[in-house]
Formats: C-alpha cells, sequence, structure tokens
C-alpha cells in the first residue's frame, strides 16, 4: 500500500515538538499543531486574495477545485477567499512549477514530493506540475493525486497549521494514494479556531470534543515558515528498493 506523505520532517536537530493545543478548561486533548512563533494572516486580512500564475493557464474545472478547497476553511472562520487577477498584488499565489523554480524547494518529478506551501504572510503555495493531478474524482486511481485533497491540505498551511497526529485531519501529513479526503476533521476546525476565532455563521459543535489517548510518539516539529513537502513513497517499498 503506498502512503502519500507530507514530508515536513518530524524531528529537527534531534529533538521533537507538538503543540498539544490541550485546553486547560474542558480536559481534552487536540491534535494539531502550529507553526514556530504562531503564525497567522492579522486580523485586517480577513478578506484573502489568491492569484493563479498566469502562465499556467488553467482551466474553470482546475480552479474551481481551489475555491472549493478554500471553501472548506472559509465555512469555519471568519476569513474569506477571493480570486483575483492580479497574480502580483495577490495575497495567496498559487502555482504549479516544475524542478528548480528558484526558491530552494525544487520539485522532484513524478511522485513524491507533490507540493508546498508557506505559513502566513508568505502565501506561496507551489505545486508539482509532473504530477498527475486529477480533478474529477471519476479518474481517481493509483499513481493519480486529487487535486481538491491536496489543495485542502496546504491551504491549511497557508493559513498557519502544521501537520496534525489526528489521522482524520486533514492536516495529517499521510494520503491513501489516489484517494480523496477533503472534509475538515473536528481536529482541523478547532486547530484554525484558535487562530482566528469561528465564523458566526459556522453552526459545527467544536466545543465538544472527544477525548483521545494521548499516544503520539512522534513529534510533528516546525520547519521554519516552510511547509512541508507531499511525499508519495512507501517507506516499505523503499527498504525494499534498497534492499534488492
Ligand atoms: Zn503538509
Ligand atoms: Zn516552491
Amino acid at each position: 500500500m503506498v502512503k502519500p506523505r507530507c514530508g515536513n520532517p518530524d524531528i529537527v536537530n534531534g529533538t521533537t515538538h507538538m503543540n498539544s493545543g490541550k485546553s486547560p478548561t474542558d480536559h481534552t486533548v487536540a491534535h494539531f499543531s502550529f507553526f514556530e512563533g504562531q503564525p497567522r494572516w492579522p486580523s485586517s486580512k480577513s478578506k484573502l486574495k489568491y492569484a493563479f500564475l498566469p502562465e499556467n493557464q488553467l482551466t474553470d474545472s482546475v480552479k474551481a477545485a481551489f475555491r472549493r478547497a478554500f471553501d472548506k476553511w472559509s465555512k469555519v472562520t471568519p476569513l474569506t477567499f477571493k480570486e483575483t487577477d492580479s497574480y502580483r498584488l495577490a495575497d495567496i499565489r498559487i502555482g504549479f512549477f516544475v524542478r528548480d523554480h528558484g526558491d530552494g524547494n525544487p520539485f522532484d518529478g513524478p511522485m513524491k514530493i507533490l507540493a508546498h506551501a508557506f505559513a502566513p504572510p508568505t502565501g506561496f503555495f507551489h505545486l508539482d506540475g509532473e504530477e498527475n493531478w486529477v480533478v474529477d474524482s471519476e479518474y481517481l486511481k493509483e499513481g493519480t493525486v486529487d487535486l481538491e485533497s491536496v489543495a485542502v491540505h496546504e491551504i491549511g498551511h497557508l493559513l498557519g497549521l502544521d501537520h496534525s497526529s489526528e489521522k482524520e485531519a486533514i492536516m495529517f501529513p499521510t494520503l491513501e494514494d489516489g484517494t480523496r479526503k477533503v472534509e475538515l476533521s473536528r481536529d482541523d476546525i478547532k486547530g484554525v479556531q484558535m487562530l482566528y476565532g469561528s465564523n458566526p455563521n459556522y453552526n459545527g459543535s467544536s466545543t465538544v470534543y472527544p477525548h483521545r489517548q494521548e499516544n503520539d510518539i512522534s513529534g510533528y516539529s516546525t520547519f521554519g515558515s516552510l511547509c512541508p513537502h507531499w511525499i508519495i513513497g512507501s517507506f516499505l517499498a523503499l527498504v525494499l528498493s534498497i534492499l534488492l
């Protein structure tokens, strides 16, 4: 089983770190985490503008996948996301790039690294142009990557969320190959609402949070403001290929 994984290093300088998000009042445990220093968009920036790299000439159906991904986050926060034609002036700049594209984090062709995004207020969201991106789940199969699923995850990073150890969370670092995962979990919602507050129209229950065992061993470390790369790869396959 191949498990695409976001390659944000779990250990930096040999130490582990995780913001447990533990609340002293309700005795619940959250598994989300933030980047170092908890960067977030300032409240003066609640109406965020995003733009697509013009050279990519994306189709409407591709742009719609990003819009749906943004909608997931705006539903639960006071943030709004609006597309603008001005790539230069946009808060969030989305582009497909191949290989070395000038930010020191080159893409690697098909599989392994899929995308990376930067914490606020940088706003860069880069995707590997050589992946087999799918916007219509009808065509989703092994070896393809669901664009909306990756977009929902990376937007979480763009808003200031690091990885979560909660398996159901969008911010969990792995995603089954060729599958779709676009619904925010209570963990994602709780995390982002800790940074921005709730959407007044959001009536989901984020106050009731089931207690879960705190049995996470791996720390989810911060890595500057750089987000992570999605890496497709079965570690088992990797080990096997090394052994063979
Ligand atoms: Zn990630
Ligand atoms: Zn990049």
